[in-house]
């Protein structure tokens, strides 16, 4: 603005303030009108920060002090004050202070039955109750009683005057102590009388804003308890419930559905989960005190103070402070090494896990000849790599193990071929799958119907002829060998004949051997069965499915009907009829019910109540010693019948937000399916929403701080058979007996000639079990020195994974990494070449075999435990960082350190690393970072990867040191041994909005896949460093010139400063808004509101002005990275 411009401004308000002339404080109000009617708020901020508030302020208590108020001056100066005070976040303040409100009330009364002028005071009011102490203020001078007077009784007379009446008072009662007074003085029940009144006779909704104004006041009363026991005792919710039942069909009254709900939500009283204690239901003695995180306070019951100017506080910057408040400034704790956590002496135990740098090789005499490299056979193939031809996948079915014949040269198709350069060829469509080829053809003119084989109907009759029920496919545990009861037998028996009558060439899986596995297995609860899917195997789907698309209003339909449970209980069961708690045998199997079970690997399903016919409550089990992390569920559901929507509610999931309501489905698993030769994971159920329900547990029950609420996961299932076993799963199950099931066959599946293949124990678990550490690199090419030398000099690569429990998108990635490390692929055989890789695919192996979904057996995370960890409480923790002191203490820290996990927020892959200079960067640290060095190869490995792999992006990897993070793995390894590269790596659990999968969820083989271009990575990482070996460069330039250009391109763009994509938004928005919060005001009220007041004062203002647009801040969120 110019200078010339300011200072007229400046004189004009002095003016105004100082002048008693009718004439020139009447000039300068339409001056002023005219200034700020055109051009942009901008120009009305620059005004206030001149002292134009409290100049009009000022006039305004001078005019209206004198004996007869002259409304000539104080019309367009209450029109000039609401236009300004909507801008000035300390408007309200100003006005308390210039003693701008008794006057503004006194003018109201005075003219009550004047429109104009009281509507005009009104608009006034409205701005003053903008901040909520001024709002208390003006309660306390009686404003409430003068607003309900305007409103009272119900009238079609001056409704612009009703309506911002109406308004004033919803402003107001946003404080608390107006909302208690108005509850003292029984405001609520005339108020949903109005509501009444309002909502019957405003059949042509022409007064929505008086209606939603109306709705907002019972709104903010029923913040407080009190408010809330008013409501229920006037019959708020039966009147509000059948209110919004017959808006639901019209899209104009959106404002009073969505607001009349969230005070059904507010109002539906509080009650605990249908649990005897929120603690889990399996407990397990631990040695040393637990000391399990205090649970996260998600909400407070019920503030009663006053908040303070609550509304100044922008609730997205409040995020991103707390965020950074989080990130670590000290650069000391940045930058400095601690010393070692234990006796240096103890690291020498660690020799034995690294016997590949001592072992001589002697079996491998050099002879002169032998190419070794010659032999290009090798069983497996990476086989989730999807491709166009179908390779037959390694079979291992009991009589074919020992056979060999699996020795076939699987078609070769190297990842190379599968960058995401080729984003037109992925297979989106129809390429999915090897490995369920083989009987996937036979079946697919139709789902198990007519003409394709034989077996499907022998299977069906021999449910029938023998009685076969499912739940005898139920799997147990222990085979008729251990066990002398008939019953075991015969099971026993009917499973040898069912994969006798349905061998499936199940692609690195082994019934027999997964039996063998899980027998071994200790689990808390002693588990005796196994779940179907797990024994039986999984093949990943023919295609990837896309995201549900989120039907509107879908949330609002759920929470109606949990509301008429209140309301309308006539058609409520309520019958318990699972519980791990209630030592009654439940499953009433004459009943028409679903039966449910759980107590295998990984299950959790703690209780099932049959709420209506169709429609059960389940809730989850708390992690072992525990009494929270509910959010991984898998369960068996059978007795179902076909064509029938189920609804299921699990009502004690904890966090406050889910990928469920952004597309995401949960799986399912149908054995009659399997034996129809389609053994597969598929993700399904729709009329999916993930919202915040009325369970509470009280202080005194989580022992916290404060109490905490629950959310609710609503899906509806329609099962593919009547009468058959279902298994539903949060997301794709991967058990410990599959893992080492999938070890085992990968060991047998290697060619020991080429590949170096070693399964040991890390470690033992407290449960029992033992945590394999695999380590997969080259055979030396000859026992040679010079050969010795090459293998014993590679650098090391560490990955981890499923320290989380309820991640098991981690494990599919890592299978991913597993498999194709022992594969043929060209690629793979670099790699194994020119680096060991040191793998422990599973840090938690007894929070996976109990069904938890975060912590170890102590209930404690894991993953918090890498700072100080004890050999006796967290051995896998304990023992991984021991191996990699060991191999810092020998100079061999990895290349590369990384973590899988699973991510519930967000989607596609992204990797979560560590610097320094970033991390002060962002925290705006005052400290200096310019002397700092800080090599920047941190962001090497994930722009490749940006590059390579479909499913991975760039743009949501970060970067940041948190304090909250000080004890994780990522942290501790960058920290303590000086791994630049430690990274996370994040898989969603849903899928992409980016990149060729974009609007896919992950399936499993997509999941593999990533686990595959993480070692692709790992090459490119080494091509692109500078210590790389002239030969690897030779050979890996041969590699990808025979493939096309692909990997060319990226090592050159690679090298180039690419620039960095701005931080995505985590969500598009969704088609409803997602209120969670009862405490928490939307701010669209606000500003939808204040834009409205806007509209009608301009429309009462002299001038018409037009293109006065709104110029709200947009410079929200991170900053990009420089
Ligand atoms: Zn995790």
């Amino acid at each position: 603005m110019a200078e010339q411009e300011a200072s007229g401004l400046q004189v004009l308000l002095h003016t105004l303030q100082s002048s008693s002339d009718r004439e020139s404080i009447l000039a300068i109000l339409r001056l002023l009108g005219d200034l700020l009617s055109v051009g942009t708020d901008r120009r009305i901020r620059y005004m206030i920060s001149k002292g134009g508030s409290e100049a009009l302020l000022q006039t305004l208590v001078d005019t209206a002090r004198t004996a007869s108020p002259d409304y000539v001056i104080l019309l367009p100066l209450f029109r000039l004050l609401a236009k300004v005070g909507l801008r000035d976040k300390k408007f309200g303040q100003k006005a308390l202070e210039l003693e701008a409100l008794d006057v503004t009330l006194i003018l109201a009364r005075k003219n009550l039955c004047h429109s104009q002028n009281l509507l005009h005071c009104l608009w006034a009011l409205r701005v003053f109750a903008s901040s909520v102490t001024t709002g208390a203020m003006l309660g306390i001078n009686g404003a409430m009683e003068l607003l309900l007077k305007v409103i009272t009784p119900y009238t079609q007379q001056r409704t612009q005057v009703i309506r911002a009446a109406a308004e004033v008072l919803a402003a107001l009662l946003k404080s608390k102590s107006n909302s208690r007074r108005a509850v003292n003085r029984s405001y609520v029940p005339g108020l949903l009388r109005l509501h009444q009144d309002w909502h019957s006779h405003d059949t042509a909704n022409s007064f929505v804003p008086i209606r939603r104004a109306l709705l907002l006041c019972l709104k903010h009363i029923a913040k407080l308890r009190s408010g809330r026991e008013a409501f229920l005792a006037a019959q708020g919710m039966e009147i509000l419930f059948s209110t919004i039942q017959n808006c639901l069909d019209d899209q104009s009254l959106e404002p009073i559905i969505s607001t009349g709900l969230q005070i059904l939500r507010q109002c539906y009283p509080k009650s605990p989960l249908p649990l005897v204690t929120s603690s889990s239901a399996y407990s397990f003695p631990v040695p040393g005190i637990v000391t399990s995180e205090t649970p996260r306070v998600l909400t407070e019951e019920d503030y009663e103070d006053d908040g303070e100017e609550e509304e100044d506080k922008d609730s997205d910057s409040e995020d991103v402070k707390e965020e950074d408040d989080d990130l670590e400034t000290d650069v000391n704790k940045l930058s400095s090494k601690p010393g070692l956590d234990r006796p240096e002496e103890e690291l020498m135990q660690y020799k034995a896990m690294c016997l590949e740098l001592s072992c001589s090789f002697e079996e491998l005499e050099s002879k002169p000849g032998d190419d070794l490299n010659s032999d290009e056979t090798e069983y497996a193939n990476h086989h989730h790599i999807p491709t166009a031809a179908s390779p037959k996948g390694l079979c291992l079915n009991k009589d074919q193990i020992s056979g060999g014949q699996e020795k076939e040269v699987p078609v070769q198709t190297s990842l190379l071929s599968r960058v995401k350069m080729e984003r037109s060829s992925v297979h989106v469509t129809s390429e999915r799958g090897p490995g369920m080829n083989s009987y996937q053809n036979v079946h697919s003119n139709g789902p198990g119907i007519g003409s394709s084989g034989s077996d499907v109907s022998d299977i069906q009759a021999s449910f029938r002829e023998d009685a076969w029920d499912m739940d005898a496919i139920s799997c147990p545990r222990i085979s008729a060998s251990f066990s002398n009861s008939t019953k075991t037998r015969e099971t026993a028996e009917f499973i040898d004949q069912l994969l006798q009558t349905h061998p499936k060439p199940m692609v690195f899986h082994d019934p027999y051997l997964y039996m063998a596995k899980a027998r071994r297995t200790t689990s808390v609860a002693d588990f005796s069965m196994m779940a179907f899917p797990d024994f039986w195997g999984h093949c990943p789907p023919l295609s990837a499915q896309p995201m549900l698309q989120r039907k509107c209003g879908v949330q609002r339909i759920k929470i109606l009907e949990d509301v008429r449970r209140l309301i309308q209980p006539s058609d409520i069961i309520n019958k318990v009829v699972f519980s791990l708690d209630e030592p009654w045998p439940l499953q009433d199997t004459a009943s028409d019910c679903l039966q449910f079970f759980s107590a295998f690997e990984s299950g959790n399903l703690r209780k099932a109540i049959q709420v209506r016919e169709f429609e059960y409550d389940l809730l989850v089990n708390a992690d072992v010693n525990s009494t929270q992390h509910q959010q991984w569920f898998y369960f068996k559901v059978s007795g179902m019948r076909a064509a029938v929507p189920y609804r299921f509610n699990i009502i004690n999931c904890e966090k406050p937000n889910s990928q469920f309501n952004y597309g995401m489905q949960l799986t399912l698993y149908s054995v009659k399916e399997a034996l129809l030769g389609r053994p597969t994971w598929v993700r399904t159920g729709y009329d999916i929403c993930y919202y915040k329900n009325h369970y509470h547990q009280r202080t005194a029950v989580t022992g916290a701080a404060s109490g905490k609420c629950y959310y609710t996961l609503t899906f509806a299932v329609t099962f593919p058979h009547a009468e058959d076993a279902c298994y539903l799963a949060y997301h794709y199950p991967y058990t410990y007996s599959a893992l080492l099931t999938h070890l085992d066959i990968l060991e047998k599946s290697v060619n020991h000639k080429q590949v170096y293949f070693r399964q040991e124990v890390l470690c033992q678990t407290l449960g029992g079990n033992s945590c394999p550490l695999v380590t997969i690199t080259a055979m030396p090419e000859s026992n040679s020195a010079d050969h010795l030398e090459q293998f014993r000099q590679r650098p090391y690569q560490v990955i981890t994974a499923r320290v989380h429990p309820g991640e098991s998108n981690a494990s599919w990635v890592m299978k991913g990494t597993l498999e194709f490390l022992v594969s043929s692929d060209p690629v793979a055989r670099l790699l194994r070449e020119n680096f060991i890789f040191k793998i422990i695919p599973m840090l938690n192996p007894d929070g996976v075999i109990n069904g938890n979904h975060r912590c170890s057996l102590r209930g404690e995370d894991l993953n918090r435990q890498w700072l100080s960890p004890s050999a006796h409480l967290q051995p896998t923790i304990y023992h991984a960082k021991g191996l990699l002191h060991y191999l810092g203490s020998i100079g061999r820290s990895p290349m590369v350190f990384c973590d899988f996990h699973g991510h519930s927020q967000k989607k596609n892959v992204f990797l979560y690393g560590c610097s320094i200079k970033e991390t002060l960067w962002q925290a705006e640290a005052t400290v200096g970072t310019s002397n700092l060095s800080e090599d920047v190869s941190y962001r090497t490995l994930p722009k490749i990867l940006d590059k390579l792999a479909p499913a991975f992006t760039m743009s949501s990897c970060s970067f940041l040191v948190e304090k909250s993070r000080a004890s994780t793995a990522r942290v501790v390894v960058w920290r303590e041994m000086g791994v630049s590269r430690s990274y996370t790596m994040e898989s969603s659990y849903c899928g992409c909005n980016q990149g060729p999968y974009q609007g896919l969820q992950f399936g499993t083989g997509e999941l593999e896949e990533m686990g595959a271009m993480f070692c692709l990575g790992l090459l490119v990482l080494e091509l692109k460093s500078g210590s790389c070996s002239h030969q690897l460069l030779t050979r890996a330039a041969a590699l990808l010139n025979a493939e096309e250009e692909s990997l060319d391109v990226y090592l050159q763009r690679g090298s180039s400063n690419s620039s960095i994509a701005s931080e995505l938004d985590d969500e598009p928005p969704c088609l409803e808004e997602i209120e969670y919060g009862t405490g928490t005001d939307s701010s669209l009220d606000q500003e939808g509101s204040f834009s409205e007041l806007d509209r009608q004062i301009q429309e009462c203002a002299f001038h018409k002005d037009e293109g006065d647009e709104e110029e709200e801040g947009t410079g929200k969120g991170r900053k990009a990275i420089p």
